[in-house]
């Protein structure tokens, strides 16, 4: 089976980790620091802080902006469950608008509507998602937010050097996050960076990820043992310096792709636009004939492993019918949720595999009709 994603390591990283080891230094120490400093570098924000994972880095993004209890947080519900559930770590209550059709990433238009009718200004922040590792038009969300007050987190999980007009995911907003675990388009096996370019949140993020101690054994606020270890940002230091090229590995994987699968009828292929470097963390595709599922099925008995990124949206998810006051009809995330397919696009996909992904598509064409 060709997986949709595989971890790229090399002998650089086994090096890496082992020097880690051997210096006696296995937890927080130089080497957080180091990839630290070398992530602020790629992302170009002023503090990047090193965390356990892009779940707790989402916390802590809101956190640091003063977000919690008796605050409404806006969101996407075409999303990983944790968006959604770190806003209720936080303390605050998710609330969901409707995603645009195109890019599957949150609609600035349904921002505005809900903020507009929001009128008791309980929605404290938007945290947009740039899914699939392709921006949200940063123009519009960064003017919106603006006339209503609101901040914007970024969830720059699948984001790392995407470009939304030249400038780098998880540099727009009042915190940006992202994830390091093995499937991203870095890694550093589990792991999470908190963006910000504000001395006041990086320090109340640097506290909060260490039991809310603002030196030694001097605790100020509530926090949570957050922290990454050096054998984890050693992996990370090696891995930042191969993105460019993992990117560009995923970009020409999944252009060619779309050429190739744009002949097919009930196909629909990802847009891709000037305005956007899309760094196709997932490369997803629309079924816009029923056949979806039946097509998974094609794809995966002719050794293409396919996977459904997001079933489920997160207003329909079980737990959320607990959480949410009603459930919100958002027709757009349905559709989205019934027919996406992502395929493999990861920059270890050799020549053949790519060649094994199109016959089978050949194969199964009779469903794309
Ligand atoms: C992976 C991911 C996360 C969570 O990151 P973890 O490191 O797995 O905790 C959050 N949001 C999105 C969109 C993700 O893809």
């Amino acid at each position: 089976m060709i997986p949709i994603s595989k971890p790229n390591i090399d002998q650089n990283e086994k090096d890496a980790v082992m020097a880690v080891l051997n210096s006696g230094i296995i937890a927080s120490g130089p080497k957080v620091k180091e990839f630290e400093g070398a992530f602020a570098a790629m992302a170009g924000v002023k503090h990047a802080i090193a965390v356990s994972n892009g779940t707790c880095s989402l916390h802590t993004c809101l956190v640091m902006n003063n977000i919690g209890k008796d605050d409404r947080v806006l969101t996407t519900p075409f999303t990983f469950i944790a968006t959604g559930n770190s806003i209720i770590h936080a303390g605050a209550e998710p609330v969901f608008c409707d995603i645009e059709e195109d890019s599957f990433n949150i609609n600035p238009d349904k921002i505005e509507e809900t903020l507009k009718k929001d009128i008791f200004r309980k929605i404290k922040a938007v945290m947009i998602v740039h899914l699939f590792g392709r921006c949200c038009d940063m123009d519009r969300i960064t003017a919106i937010t603006k006339k209503y007050g609101v901040k914007i987190i970024e969830d720059a999980a699948q984001a790392h050097g995407a470009m939304f007009k030249g400038r780098k995911a998880g540099s727009f907003g009042d915190g940006g996050s992202f994830s390091m675990y093995a499937t991203k388009n870095i890694t550093t096996s589990e792991g999470g960076i908190v963006t910000t370019d504000d001395d006041k949140a990086a320090e109340i993020a640097r506290s909060f990820i260490n039991h809310g101690s603002e030196k030694v054994y001097y605790h100020t606020r509530l926090g949570y043992n957050y922290r990454m270890t050096d054998i984890e940002a050693a992996i990370g230091v090696e891995q930042l310096k191969k993105l460019d090229k993992f990117n560009s590995a995923r970009r020409v994987n999944s252009l060619e792709l779309s050429g190739f699968l744009k002949k097919f009828r009930a196909v629909s292929v990802p847009e891709e636009s000037l305005d956007y470097f899309h760094i196709y963390h997932q490369y997803t595709i629309r079924v816009t004939n029923g056949n979806r599922d039946e097509v998974i099925k094609g794809l995966s008995e002719n050794g293409v492993g396919a996977k459904v990124f997001y079933p489920l949206p997160l207003h329909r998810q079980p737990y959320y019918a607990q959480v949410l006051k009603s459930i919100p009809s958002l027709p757009v995330s349905e559709k989205a949720a019934a027919e996406v397919i992502s395929l493999p696009v990861h920059p270890g996909l050799t020549g053949r595999e790519k060649e094994a992904v199109k016959a089978a598509f050949e194969k199964i064409s009779g469903k794309l009709q």
